[in-house]
């Protein structure tokens, strides 16, 4: 059995140790990760409540 290193820092994994980085960098990585989340999450409701008013736009014209 080879041993792992963590593929970001280079340190030695836990032996059966299932992911290939260490717990500090997944750490790391889940606090990127819910960061990029919630930017997609705002970034997707802006992009839903533009499409709304778009599509209310198109069936309602105040002008007409
Ligand atoms: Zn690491």
């Amino acid at each position: 059995m080879k041993s792992q290193f963590c593929k970001k820092c280079q340190r030695p994994l836990p032996e059966g140790y299932k992911h290939r980085y260490c717990e500090s960098c997944r750490n790391q990585q889940a606090e990127n990760l819910k960061k990029t989340g919630k930017g997609l999450l705002a970034l997707a409701g802006s992009v839903a409540s533009l499409a709304v008013v778009v599509v209310t736009k198109g069936k309602i014209n105040p002008k007409s």
